[in-house]
């Protein structure tokens, strides 16, 4: 991944609403920040709302012309950065011990949390 690729997606991660975002299933109450509308898959007839989730308005930045940016650009931009952090991860010597480094999905112990 390049410099640019990298600022590129930086700058839509910045210029778009706040986040936390969710997903409301059903008819959207109007209670968070409207980002957008999906429709129903079919299967259940519930349209999709993603919204911000509690965000406050004095908080609030982006808008529609950055959201849509930031979604769009999303199914190229999160496939492009798990591979930069893969080929990174592969670069350097990655926790082993779970009891050391918790969360990593490691499996072998260290000399010290060994049986
Ligand atoms: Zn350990």
């Amino acid at each position: 991944m390049t410099d640019d690729e990298l600022e590129a997606i930086d700058a839509r991660a910045r210029a778009a609403s706040n986040a936390p975002w969710k997903v409301v299933k059903g008819e959207y109450d109007g209670a968070d920040w409207l980002v957008a509308t999906l429709g129903s898959d079919g299967l259940d007839g519930l349209d999709r709302t993603v919204t911000t989730d509690h965000v406050h308005a004095s908080d609030l930045r982006g808008g529609a012309a950055e959201d849509a940016e930031f979604i769009a650009h999303a199914r190229h931009d999160v496939p492009a950065l798990i591979a930069e952090v893969k080929r990174l991860w592969g670069k350097v010597s990655r926790p082993t011990c779970p009891a050391c480094y918790p969360g990593f999905g490691q499996s072998q112990l260290c000399v010290r949390h060994a049986p």
